[in-house]
């Protein structure tokens, strides 16, 4: 649908859905099959968090497991069987403050009635090069995800937040033995959680240690690490199976900075349900839930969103 606004022409949609992970393919089925035509924007990591993951175990519905981009693939297959039109790209720049909506794509302004931002958050990484290569393949950033697949393996959990405990508790579910490897002797984690850590058995502490490497490439697969001391500047080697990354996650919310309330960390603040502070934005998935962050409650969040925007769009006379 185009529209002439001055003597520029816009693009004008009913919805437009920020990201293509779990929230946004879920939004997209939604909306696309209340026949609102959205238009879903993929962002930097198509297909989210899922796309990095290799077997999903814990989607309803799957009971044989199913790989994560084959997931989200499906997923994005059955919006666009409904109409929704995908678009690679990211938001550049947007403006709230009045509606329609606009935004920046990819050089090009678009205007909205409605948009959904599941943006997600990503997960921070070392950096390490093959770090990079190595994940699904022995690297994660989820432990609730992958923590199944290292039964009676040596994990090695980076961090020292409350996610690196809770993870590291969590995995000693499944693993041998986990040890934490933090760059401090100072843990940011609270106290409890801490202490449950410190408390456990299968749990060990590496204190002003980093990874400095991440083996083997050449196997394609993790089989240990590079440790350095930064105080000692010690190196030495370590045979690990697994290595979980928990050194927190970045909110995809930075086009929307001064425009929406956002909380300290940049997190997307809640007006209940999937409503935002601002008319005729929702969230859904990741960029607002901090705790859960799982497939299937991001699926959950589109859902809802999608429903919100519908009824707002229907209640202004779409
Ligand atoms: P966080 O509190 O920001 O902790 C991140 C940790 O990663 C810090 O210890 C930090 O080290 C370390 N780190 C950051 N960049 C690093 C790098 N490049 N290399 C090595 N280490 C690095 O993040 P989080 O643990 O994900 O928690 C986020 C929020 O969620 C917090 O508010 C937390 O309380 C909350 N949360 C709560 C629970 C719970 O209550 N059950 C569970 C999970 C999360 P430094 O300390 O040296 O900076």
């Amino acid at each position: 649908m185009a529209k002439l606004q001055g003597s520029i022409p816009f693009l004008m949609f009913n919805v437009v859905i920020l990201g293509s992970g779990c929230a946004g393919n879920t939004a997209a089925i939604y909306t696309a099959r209340a026949n609102l035509k959205p238009l879903v924007v993929c962002g930097h990591e198509p297909g989210g968090q899922l796309s990095l993951t290799t077997v999903v175990e814990n989607f309803p519905g799957f009971p044989e497991g199913i790989d994560g981009p084959e997931l989200v693939d499906r997923m994005k297959r059955q919006a666009e069987h409904f109409g929704a039109e995908y678009r690679a790209g990211t938001v550049e720049q947007a403006d709230l403050s009045k509606r329609p909506f606009r935004l920046k794509l990819e050089g090009e302004w678009i205007e909205t009635r409605t948009l959904i931002i599941a943006t997600g958050a990503s997960a921070r990484w070392l950096g390490l090069e093959n770090e990079a290569k190595l994940i699904g393949k022995g690297v994660s950033s989820c432990a609730t995800c992958d923590g199944f697949f290292f039964r009676d393996k040596r994990i090695m959990v980076v961090g020292g937040g409350d996610s690196a405990m809770e993870e590291a508790i969590f995995l000693t579910r499944f693993g041998r033995d986990v040890t934490i490897v933090h760059r401090r002797d100072q843990f940011r984690a609270s106290k409890i959680m801490l202490d449950r850590a410190r408390a456990n058995p299968k749990i060990s502490f590496l204190t002003n240690t980093v990874v400095a490497d991440v083996y083997d490439t050449s196997q394609g697969f993790v089989t240990g690490v590079k440790l350095k001391n930064v105080v000692t500047g010690e190196v030495w080697d370590r045979e690990v199976d697994g290595l979980f990354i928990a050194i927190g996650h970045i909110p995809n919310t930075k086009p929307f900075v001064g425009q929406l309330e956002l909380d300290s960390e940049g997190y997307i603040v809640s007006k209940g349900g999937a409503r935002t502070s601002v008319e005729g934005v929702f969230h859904a998935g990741d960029v607002q839930d901090r705790i859960y962050r799982q497939a299937i409650t991001a699926a959950g969040a589109g859902c809802m969103a999608a429903i919100e925007a519908e009824r707002f769009l229907e209640a202004e006379g779409h």
